[in-house]
């Protein structure tokens, strides 16, 4: 399993996390498809949505349900993309799930989040790739992003591939 995130999906993505800081949460829909080949998912994150009414805390983020119906039932009038999947930000945490995280991503209608962590560090950081967790600093604030899916019972990393963040690598082709 591996995830592809655009240029545009990388900005929009690293901006949210920035607007909201390390004070509250930000959070929103991943728009994209996906590619079923060989038994293995692939997915591709054109574009990313903040969802703009919820309740932000420092670790936590509600959105009414009935606001994110709203936007499933209107969305397949843009015939392009699905909604492929949610994220949500950790001010001063770490990429890994809460408890609360992994219910939410369970119960969710897309089983698929984006968690970027950020924190205010003095050490600029050039992006990079490592075990699937895509960091680098852009200014003060140092941003990891990973991406969790459900798998059976399982809740598993999906390895992040974005060659605007950190050019396209080779030795490592896209597994479809
Ligand atoms: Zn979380």
């Amino acid at each position: 399993m591996s995830m592809y995130i655009s240029e545009n999906g990388f900005i929009t993505l690293t901006l949210a996390a920035i607007e909201t800081s390390t004070k509250y949460e930000a959070s929103g829909i991943l728009l994209g498809y996906d590619v079923f080949h060989k038994r293995k998912h692939t997915y591709f994150v054109e574009s990313v949505i903040p969802y703009q009414i919820a309740e932000r805390e420092a670790d936590s983020i509600y959105v009414m349900p009935y606001r994110k119906k709203r936007i499933r039932r209107v969305f397949h009038h843009y015939m392009k993309y699905k909604i492929i999947g949610e994220f949500h930000t950790h001010p001063g945490g770490s990429i890994n799930l809460s408890s609360a995280d992994k219910d939410d991503i369970r119960s969710s209608d897309y089983q698929l989040e984006i968690v970027v962590a950020l924190e205010k560090k003095k050490k600029i950081c050039p992006w990079k790739l490592k075990r699937g967790v895509l960091s680098g600093s852009i200014e003060e604030y140092f941003i990891e992003i990973a991406s969790w899916r459900v798998k059976g019972r399982k809740i598993m990393k999906q390895s992040i591939r974005c060659p605007f963040a950190v050019g396209f690598d080779y030795s490592k082709p896209l597994s479809i």
